[in-house]
């Protein structure tokens, strides 16, 4: 395969609050495909940041009685830090409200589409949710509600800049029909054309500034009116790669990148797969090349609140699940048990009871028992024997080691985490079976009495298992970094012995379980 320049974004959360689980989900899975394709050899432009200017903002900061400035900085800042509790590996981190080079792109986003004709003024009037930052149509809201605030959207009359997206439709409805531009999973397009089919209406692309409090990035050439907070937030992802200052990475991220891939969730998907790709088109600029689709998480059954906050003692802060449970079983369970469609339920007790299950019990045993096995009978040195594998379960094994890189290219491609798991966990499965067929132990007595078959097996299982492992240290880095780099630690010959076998994973205590429970 050749190398691919890949630009990957995930969106940019609205910092009203505190960073929850389900922020965790899409950083953790834009970390997944920045790691596993750097490690292919790609050329990888990895992207977060935070939508500082939305009204939520404002009206947060309000509630607290400080400046919006010191609320955005507070829980902006909160979310970059998110990079080392959940081991992410993002090149770039914008900031919509302070970084330089977010209002340049911005406005000449602005200017573009407007030469094209497609910014004009009109007086209107509509529902609004300020949750959602966008206006209703009466019939897409049950029983008067919005659909994913359950509030009543307040009625909003005034004068705004309209952008033309009724103008695109049918551009749209070929690009995604064509897979040209990609949306996975395939019930989501189908959503995306349904929502086509039915007709685009031209939106309002800004506020007056009184209504937005003054936030925002002001319309150019009419300071009466701030740029819609949905369309200054969509440019982040051309404005950090330089779209606005001239910088040389734009050719080389946006327009000079073999795929452009947004990570979004299900309820930004009109946003990311209707708006922008129309702004886009207006302003004459490539479109993205993927939109990579995921639900939502539930946590206790309960929906995440706006605060983030959950009923009952659990918690769905991050950074502090990372801290009690470790950064590996966070993002093991993010990976192993979210499903590619459909919400996921979290509970502590389920990601305490996966990472032991998997990596305690599963992966972690394997590896202390290898490297014990290699000490205990070889002195610590891996053995090379010259001949490939000369019994069925050997073979098998060797098989589940060449298969499994393939069949994780595979899973990926689909957006599917949790078949690419699946895919490295017959690995550790298939290594864990030989194991309990080849019976090593029993291998080294009949060695002890002269049997040179033996002897020569008990090298073959050696060596096969160590290998195993190594297959395993490489496949998971892009999911487990962590881990991975204790396993490759742990199995590294280079001294010419392996370390003293040490736990890559310990066991979580039910005491950490009851905490939360
Ligand atoms: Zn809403």
């Amino acid at each position: 395969m050749t190398s691919e320049r890949i630009y990957l974004s995930t969106t940019i959360p609205y910092v009203n609050a505190r960073a929850h689980l389900g922020h965790a989900l899409e950083l953790v899975q834009a970390d997944v495909l920045a790691r596993y394709h750097r490690q292919a050899g790609d050329q990888v432009r990895s992207q977060t940041g935070t939508d500082d200017n939305s009204l939520k903002n404002v009206l947060a900061a309000e509630a607290e009685g400080i400046p919006v400035a010191a609320l955005v900085d507070r829980n902006a800042s909160a979310f970059a830090a998110l990079a080392q509790p959940l081991s992410l590996s993002f090149d770039d981190f914008i900031r919509t409200g302070s970084d330089p080079r977010h209002r340049p792109g911005v406005e000449r986003l602005w200017r573009a589409c407007a030469a094209s004709g497609d910014l004009y003024r009109k007086q209107y009037e509509g529902l609004y949710c300020v949750g959602c930052e966008q206006f209703y149509r009466a019939t897409e809201l049950p029983g008067g509600l919005c659909p994913e605030h359950g509030t009543r959207p307040e009625p909003v009359a005034e004068e705004n800049w309209f952008f033309r997206l009724s103008r695109y439709g049918g551009q749209l409805h070929d690009l995604i029909s064509s897979g040209r531009l990609r949306i996975e999973p395939v019930a989501r397009r189908n959503e995306v054309l349904g929502f086509i089919a039915g007709g685009l209406e031209d939106f309002s692309a800004s506020r007056s500034t009184a209504r937005a409090r003054g936030w925002g990035i002001p319309v150019p050439g009419d300071p009466g009116q701030v740029i819609y907070v949905w369309w200054d937030a969509l440019g982040n992802y051309i404005t950090a790669p330089g779209y606005g200052t001239g910088a040389g990475d734009y050719g080389r991220w946006w327009t000079g990148a073999d795929r452009r891939i947004h990570l979004v969730g299900k309820g930004v998907l009109r946003f990311h797969a209707v708006y922008w790709p129309a702004i886009l088109l207006s302003a004459g600029e490539p479109l993205p090349t993927d939109i990579l689709v995921h639900d939502y998480l539930t946590i206790g059954g309960s929906k995440i609140s706006k605060s983030g906050a959950v009923p009952g003692s659990q918690t769905a802060d991050p950074a502090e699940l990372a801290e009690r449970y470790g950064t590996d079983a966070v993002r093991w369970w993010l990976l192993r048990e979210v499903p590619r469609v459909g919400d996921a339920d979290f509970t502590a007790a389920r990601l305490v009871a996966r990472a032991n299950e998997d990596l305690a019990n599963g992966l972690g045993n394997l590896v202390s028992r290898v490297v014990t096995l290699v000490h205990r009978y070889r002195q610590g040195r891996v053995p090379r024997p010259d001949e490939s594998p000369a019994t069925a379960g050997g073979r098998a094994l060797a098989a589940a080691c060449a298969r499994a890189p393939e069949r994780v290219a595979e899973a990926l491609a689909a957006f599917d985490f949790r078949a690419a798991t699946a895919a490295v966990w017959d690995v550790v499965d298939e290594a864990n079976r030989y194991v309990e067929r080849t019976e090593p132990w029993l291998l080294a007595r009949a060695e002890r009495d002269d049997d040179r078959a033996a002897a020569r097996l008990l090298d073959e299982s050696l060596a096969l298992l160590v290998g195993a492992c190594s297959e395993l240290a490489i496949r998971l880095a892009p999911f487990l970094p962590d881990l991975a780099e204790r396993i490759r630690a742990a199995v590294d010959e280079s001294a010419g012995r392996l370390p003293t076998a040490e736990p890559v994973f310990p066991r979580l205590e039910a005491a950490a379980v009851g905490a939360v429970a």
